[in-house]
């Protein structure tokens, strides 16, 4: 048993009822309550990473995938590429 400090509960899938271990870190906001600071993350499995990205992508709002070990310096560069793609 893992204490639950450690319990690495960022790397499970966030879709419910899944438990299986993320691959896939899904960053995105809604644009309507978020700030451009303000950046979501979902992580998703193999399985759900399509079901959660169509998810938010059917509402608008602006995402990205990446690998869920990606270290934390991706948040910035996510924000940054969503301001260009706005933009664009
Ligand atoms: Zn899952």
């Amino acid at each position: 048993m893992i204490g639950f400090d450690e319990t690495p509960e960022r790397l499970m899938c966030s879709r419910a009822g899944c438990r299986e271990r993320a691959t896939s870190r899904i960053e995105w906001r809604n644009p309507k309550i978020h700030t451009a600071d303000r950046v979501k993350v979902w992580l998703a499995c193999d399985e759900h990473v399509d079901f959660l990205r169509e998810f938010l992508a059917a509402r608008d709002f602006p995402l990205r995938v990446v690998a869920a070990d990606a270290a934390d310096e991706t948040d910035q560069a996510a924000q940054t590429a969503d301001e260009t793609e706005r933009q664009a």
